[in-house]
């Protein structure tokens, strides 16, 4: 599928599981302020850390880790 998936994390319920950042490393990384997931800094958009848009080559593990997310925080529009 064409274009970029919108993904927004729901941190304040994330709980550190590791399975997003261990799936699509590119796109997700563990904060090293509170151990929770964030959107990578060259992903993001917007000032948060909780928004980023996924390139076409992202798309598949982005989509991949949302499902596997135990928490279901990660949206994907
Ligand atoms: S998979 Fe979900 S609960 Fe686990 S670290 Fe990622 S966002 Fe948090």
């Amino acid at each position: 599928m064409a274009g970029k998936a919108h993904v927004t994390l729901e941190r304040d319920n994330c709980i550190s599981c590791g399975n997003c950042w261990s799936t699509c490393p590119d796109f997700f990384e563990e904060s090293p302020e509170d151990g929770r997931s964030q959107v990578a800094m060259k992903h993001r958009s917007g000032e948060g850390l909780s928004e980023g848009d996924a390139p076409e080559d992202q798309d598949e593990c982005v989509r991949s880790a949302a499902e596997g997310c135990p928490a279901e925080v990660i949206h994907i529009g």
